[in-house]
C-alpha cells in the first residue's frame, strides 16, 4: 500500500534530506551569467522577484523560516505590479503552497534555496496517461532563460536528481502529482496551439521532442533543440 503524507507531515529532516539529494547545479557554468545582462535590472530572471515569484510548501516554509533570514512571504509590493497580475498570482499557487520571496541574487543561501529554485525552469511532466516520464521547461520563461535554449549543457546528475526528488514528493503527495500532471496538459495545449513539438529530458537520459497532439516521442540530438528570445 502506498504511505501517503499530508504536506503538513513533512518535518525538517525530509525538507533538508530533500534539498541535500538536489543540491546539483543545472550546468557547469554559471547560467545566471548568461541571462542577467539581457535584464534590465542585471538580476536572473528566476532570481528577479519581477519576473518570477517562488512557491514553497507549507512544511518547507516553516522550516525555512526557523534556519533561515533569507526569505520572507511574498507580500505583493516587493515588485511594482499591477493589481490583476497579483490577483492572478495567488490563484494559480497550487494548493498547499506559499508564494515567497527572498532577499535578492547577491543576498543568496545556497544551501536554503527552496525546492522551486533548484528545479527552475523545469517541471515534471507528467503524461495523459499519468506517468511522470522526465523535465519539461516552463514556456512562459522560453525568451528569458539560457537553459531552455542550452538544454544540452544540463548535467545527467541534475536530471538524475530532479527525477529521484519528484519521484518521492509524489510517492507521498498525490496532490502535487495532479497539479503537475494538470500544468503537463496546459503544456500540450500551449504547444497544440503553436502546432509545435516541446522538448523532453526523457527519465531514460535521453532527449526527445514531443507531438502535443499524439505524444509522441521523437529523439532528438540535442544541440539541435529549439532557441528562443535572446538565445536564437
Ligand atoms: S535558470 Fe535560467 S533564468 Fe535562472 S539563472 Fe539560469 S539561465 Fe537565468
Ligand atoms: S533563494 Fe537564491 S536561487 Fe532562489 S530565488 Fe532567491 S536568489 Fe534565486
Amino acid at each position: 500500500m502506498k504511505v501517503l503524507k499530508t504536506l503538513s507531515d513533512l518535518d525538517d529532516g525530509d525538507i533538508r534530506s530533500l534539498y541535500d539529494g538536489f543540491d546539483s547545479p543545472i550546468t557547469t557554468l554559471d547560467c545566471g551569467r548568461k541571462c542577467s545582462v539581457h535584464n534590465p535590472s542585471g538580476r536572473p530572471f528566476c532570481c528577479d522577484i519581477c519576473h518570477a515569484v517562488p512557491a514553497a510548501y507549507k512544511s518547507e516554509w516553516g522550516y525555512l523560516a526557523s534556519n533561515t533570514d533569507l526569505w520572507h512571504a511574498w507580500r505583493g509590493d516587493e515588485c511594482n505590479q499591477a493589481n490583476g497580475a497579483l490577483t492572478k498570482l495567488r490563484a494559480e499557487t497550487p494548493r498547499g503552497m506559499i508564494l515567497l520571496a527572498c532577499l535578492g541574487p547577491d543576498k543568496c543561501q545556497r544551501d536554503y534555496r527552496a525546492l522551486s529554485c533548484r528545479q527552475f525552469p523545469f517541471f515534471p511532466y507528467i503524461t495523459s496517461d499519468y506517468r511522470f516520464i522526465g523535465l519539461a521547461c516552463e514556456w512562459e520563461f522560453e525568451a528569458k532563460c539560457w537553459v531552455i535554449s542550452n538544454l544540452s549543457r544540463v548535467t545527467d546528475k541534475y536530471r538524475r536528481e530532479f527525477i529521484r526528488v519528484h519521484d518521492q514528493l509524489f510517492a507521498w503527495f498525490q496532490d502535487q502529482f495532479d497539479n503537475y500532471a494538470y500544468h503537463s496538459e496546459k503544456m500540450r495545449a500551449e504547444y497544440a496551439t503553436r502546432k509545435q513539438r516541446f522538448p523532453l529530458l526523457h527519465r531514460n537520459g535521453v532527449y526527445y521532442l514531443v507531438s502535443p497532439a499524439n505524444e509522441r516521442l521523437t529523439r532528438v540530438d540535442s544541440n539541435r533543440l529549439p532557441r528562443y528570445g535572446y538565445y536564437k
